[in-house]
This record gives structure tokens, C-alpha cells and sequence, in this order.
């Protein structure tokens, strides 16, 4: 089973208008509310493709209980901790070819609701292979956070796959997940320095992979990926295609990965999985959603080479 970890989830809003008036009322008739938040998106694909997958992390108040019964409706299994505080909304507001958006910044978390998931989690990492962690510490949680739950992972054996940024990846990989996913961005504020050309992407590879992390993934959104595991270093290459929404995509390639690597793949395939929902979520409007009849011809669409 794949656990999915979403420690800050969110009810996305969003709003489409033909323009946006500032400074005056808006009206909006077309609405879409969804369970939100990056581990939810993982979640959502790992269901799309039929995964044995669970989602865990916090949820309080009605907002929590409209996520609750999203993913039952779903048929997502899941079993979140019950915190007092309440879970947050975000807004995407689409106009003029824009994405405005207003995130809050959720629930603060106590010491209880912190050692209540905690046992929770131990309970969950002995029906699960892989597990998945997306997005920011919610506030409350001491920063690390992330390290304990490598840990605890690690002293079972499993695979820990951290999608995380800034402070949270700084300190997570301290516990040396088995993998992190980095985009470009995040890379050059984890590295200090911008990496552009494939050898400077191999290069900083190498120097995360000397800090304990076995697999390094850096995303590069339409051109693709760069692996590392190893002491190897793989190009994936997508197909051009139609993007339609991109947003959700490393979620969604964090899920390929997570479902490569639970069924004990090679690091290519994991990588082609990854390329491969990540590509397939960009080809939807909805965010975290592939296609499964697409997933066996977009394999044979991607290419994975080695590089020495
Ligand atoms: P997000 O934060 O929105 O989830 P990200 O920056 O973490 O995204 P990306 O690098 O944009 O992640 O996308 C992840 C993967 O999805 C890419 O490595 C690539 O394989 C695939 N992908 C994304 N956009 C495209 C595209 N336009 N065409 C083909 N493949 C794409």
C-alpha cells in the first residue's frame, strides 16, 4: 500500500471570471470546490490508476468533514486525525488567462494533535511499502517534523518520497528521505545556486545524493526530468503535447514515481511513470487527474536515457 501524507490539506475554490474588478464586488457563477492540497492531488492519481492507496494527515472543523466526504464519495480510503482547529480554504481566482491565488495559512496544530498522528502513523507504516509527503508543515509542528516521520519510516523499512520546499525540504532532508522532487526552483534554493545546463543539474544531483538521499529527481515541466540514483544519471524526456493545465503535475509525477517504485521497478520505470501521469495531468483541466487508458501509450512516448 502507498500512504499519502497531506498535513496541511485545503478545500481549493475556484473561481473563473471574465475579468477581474478590483476594489469592487465580483460575481462568479461558475464555482468549483475540491479536497485540496498536494498529497490529496498524489492521492487523487494513485485512485485514477487503481493504486492500493490510503491518505492520512489532519483535518478539523466542516471544512475537514467536506474533505472527509469527498474522498469517501471518491472511494479513497483514508483516515485522517481529528484536530480542533479548522481546515482552510484556498482560492485560484482564473482571469484574463491569469491565476490570481490566495492561500490561507491553515490550523495551527498542537502537542496532542501532533503525538495523536504520530501514533497514528506508526499504526499505518506497518500496512504500508511507500510513503508520500507533499507540501508545508502546517503551524505548530516543530520544523522537524518531516525528519521524525523519515525516521520512523526508515526504522521500518520503508520508502519515504519527501515533495517538499524552502525550510521544510532544508530540514527534511537531514533524515535522508529515500527520494526528493525537486522542480528547478526549489533546487536552487536547497543548492544555493542555479543549475541549468544537464551537467550542472547532474552536478547538484551529486551533491544532495552525498547527503544520504538515494534518489534525486529534479522536474523540469515540459522538457521533462533529470534522475539521479546510484551514482547514475537518467534524462526522461516527454512527448510534446497539448498542455491544458499544468498545475499538479509534480503531485502527479510524485504519484508515477510512488507507484513505480511500490511495484519494485528499476529507477527508469519508476522515472517513466512519473513522466508519464505527470504529462497525462497536464493533458486534463481537472488538477490531479490522468486518464488511465492513456498511461500504457504515453510509456512507450517517453524516453529515458543514461547519462555517463
Ligand atoms: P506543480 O508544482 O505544479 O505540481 P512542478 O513544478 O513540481 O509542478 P513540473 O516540472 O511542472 O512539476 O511537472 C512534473 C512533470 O510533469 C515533468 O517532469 C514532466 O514530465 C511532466 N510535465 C509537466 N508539464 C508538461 C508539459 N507541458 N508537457 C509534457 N510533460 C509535462
Amino acid at each position: 500500500m502507498i500512504l499519502t501524507l497531506t498535513l496541511n490539506p485545503a478545500i481549493d475554490m475556484n473561481y473563473k471570471l471574465e475579468h477581474l474588478a478590483i476594489d469592487q464586488v465580483n460575481r462568479c457563477g461558475h464555482v468549483i470546490k475540491t479536497a485540496g492540497g498536494k498529497g490529496l492531488n498524489v492521492t487523487r492519481v494513485l485512485k485514477c490508476v487503481e493504486a492500493d492507496v490510503l491518505a492520512t494527515g489532519f483535518l478539523g472543523g466542516k471544512t475537514g468533514e467536506f474533505i472527509a466526504d469527498e474522498l469517501d464519495h471518491a472511494g479513497v480510503a483514508h483516515s485522517f486525525v481529528p484536530i480542533k482547529g479548522n481546515t482552510r480554504h484556498c482560492l485560484a481566482i482564473i482571469h484574463e488567462g491569469n491565476q490570481t491565488e490566495i492561500l490561507e495559512d491553515g490550523p495551527s496544530i498542537s502537542k496532542q494533535e501532533a503525538a495523536a498522528f504520530l501514533q497514528e502513523y506508526d499504526l499505518l507504516l506497518d500496512r504500508a511499502t511507500v510513503v508520500t509527503a507533499s507540501g508545508s508543515l502546517p503551524k505548530g509542528l516543530p520544523k522537524t517534523f518531516y525528519q521524525q516521520l523519515i525516521q520512523h519510516a526508515a526504522r521500518k523499512n520503508r520508502k519515504f518520497l519527501l515533495d517538499t520546499s524552502g525550510e521544510s525540504l532544508k530540514e527534511g532532508i537531514k533524515a535522508a528521505p529515500y527520494l526528493i522532487k525537486p522542480n528547478q526552483d526549489e533546487l536552487a534554493a536547497l543548492i544555493g545556486e542555479k543549475a541549468d545546463t544537464e551537467a550542472e543539474l547532474i552536478a547538484s544531483a551529486r551533491r544532495l545524493a552525498a547527503t544520504g538521499v538515494k534518489f534525486i529527481v529534479v522536474s523540469l515541466g515540459k522538457k521533462g526530468a533529470l534522475g539521479y540514483f546510484d551514482g547514475r544519471a537518467f534524462i526522461v524526456e516527454p512527448p510534446k503535447i497539448k498542455a491544458v493545465n499544468a498545475v499538479g503535475s509534480g503531485d502527479s509525477m510524485i504519484a508515477g514515481l510512488a507507484y513505480g517504485i511500490d511495484r519494485g521497478l528499476p529507477p527508469e520505470e519508476a522515472l517513466t511513470y512519473g513522466a508519464v501521469f505527470g504529462t497525462l495531468n497536464a493533458m486534463e483541466e481537472r488538477t490531479g487527474y490522468v486518464d488511465r487508458t492513456q498511461v500504457e501509450s504515453f510509456k512507450r512516448k517517453i524516453t529515458v536515457r543514461t547519462v555517463d
